[in-house]
């Protein structure tokens, strides 16, 4: 066989210089280091991964097997079969209790994470500046750097219960702000953004003429009050993209289907995008979105009151452990524990953690630099590795050595 290597065509620069400049989820690659170690044979608890560990609903995979025997095996529109859009557009103005949006507002695709890509690269100049709350989730700001925009963190403080900093928000906005992503309930702090602060960014939005990224994937994973979207704030719906989708909320993160709701000529584009990379999402995956949306919401409410047992269970446990403390999560499920007073070498301590004591999990670092010295726990587990988790964790942390 002919190796690449030794081809007339091969070049010693195969690859091009942008893709120094993405970025990767840790999650996958704890994953796969924990499930070496399980193939070696060793104990570990998950709680490294951000799916939930349900299974999809009875009704909506029956509507996916259905459209599968009914021949729903055929190429779509790329932003989406009319049906699924319009039952988004409808269904998600219902629960921000907005007017409903028009179907041209709607772009599907197979998760949320490509209508992220996909929406960032129809706004996205070289230079341009794109606010990212630190920590976040490491899609916005890969994409970002991949298209050579400016990143601009601003902290999300602990001791506000992981609202923004404001005044480093105000002060970071410029005519070269671009974009600004917000994200409610938040991965990887579990923090919910409250309607006042929402309604600074709104007013900065209107000053500043930058559009926001509301990434509201978590929206059904929330825990205390009534989900606040910026959208609905006065003047926010015609700058505003909410990025939502099915993973979370109905247990589908293999199906692979999400989208994003905007301005009707962001969308177009959006859809351009997805025309020249995945075509569309498979057709009975949309009819099975058609489903979740349009049949019974009891198993949304029933997985979240699970996950805030879980919650409480994780919070209340770590909280016992001598140099680990946590904030209550309002949102997402997710806790993420301080252990400043331990160590700050998060990645360490998370690879301590697995190795040693059995629990996988990341170091807050993973999320951007405000995150060092803090582990994220995926809470998506059942309550007896929760306990189990603990365990270890209460055994192991007192043998970690900072050098
Ligand atoms: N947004 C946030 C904040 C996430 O945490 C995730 C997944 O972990 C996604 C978007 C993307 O999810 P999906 O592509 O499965 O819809």
């Amino acid at each position: 066989m002919t190796s690449l290597a030794s081809t007339s065509t091969y070049r010693a620069n195969l690859l091009c210089e942008a893709v120094a400049r993405l970025g990767s989820e840790a999650a996958f690659e704890v994953l796969a280091r924990a499930r070496a170690l399980e193939a070696e044979g060793r104990s570990i608890v998950h709680l490294e991964i951000g799916e939930p560990d349900f299974d999809t609903p009875e009704h909506i995979k029956r509507a996916g097997m259905e459209a599968i025997e009914q021949n729903y095996t055929h190429y779509t529109p790329s932003a989406g079969v009319a049906e699924l859009r319009d039952a988004i557009a409808d269904f998600a103005a219902r629960l921000r209790g907005m007017e409903p949006w028009k179907r041209e507002n709607v772009v599907v695709g197979p998760g949320g994470k490509p209508i992220i890509w996909n929406t960032l690269s129809a706004l996205l100049d070289p230079g341009d500046e794109m606010i990212v709350a630190d920590p976040s989730y490491p899609a916005y700001a890969s994409c970002a750097s991949y298209l050579q925009a400016d990143l601009v963190p601003v902290p999300l403080l602990e001791s506000r219960d992981w609202q923004l900093d404001l005044d480093e928000l105000s002060s970071k906005v410029s005519n070269r702000t671009k974009v600004v992503v917000l994200n409610s309930p938040q991965n990887p702090t579990g923090g919910v953004l409250g309607r006042d602060d929402l309604q600074v960014v709104a007013d900065l939005a209107q000053k500043w003429g930058f559009i926001v990224v509301s990434d509201e994937i978590y929206c059904r994973n929330l825990y205390g009050d009534d989900f606040v979207s910026i959208a609905q704030l006065d003047g926010m719906r015609e700058r505003t993209v909410v990025i939502d989708g099915f993973s979370k909320a109905y247990a589908m993160t293999g199906w692979r289907l999400g989208y994003g709701i905007m301005p009707e000529e962001l969308a177009r584009t959006v859809a351009l995008f997805n025309n020249n990379t995945f075509s569309c999402v498979a057709t009975f995956v949309q009819r099975a979105g058609v489903a979740a949306l349009k049949g019974p919401d009891e198993p949304v409410r029933e997985m979240s009151a699970i996950f805030r047992t879980r919650r409480d269970e994780i919070v209340s446990g770590i909280n016992a452990i001598p140099g680990f403390s946590c904030k209550m999560p309002k949102g997402a499920f997710y806790a993420f524990v301080n252990i400043g007073s331990i160590t700050h070498d998060d990645q360490r301590f998370a690879s301590f953690l697995l190795e040693e004591g059995g629990v996988a999990a990341l170091g807050g670092s993973c999320f951007g630099e405000a995150g060092r010295g803090y582990l994220r726990f995926s809470y998506a587990n059942s309550i007896e590795n929760i306990r189990l988790a603990l365990d270890r964790i209460r055994e192991a942390a007192p043998r970690y050595k900072t050098i």
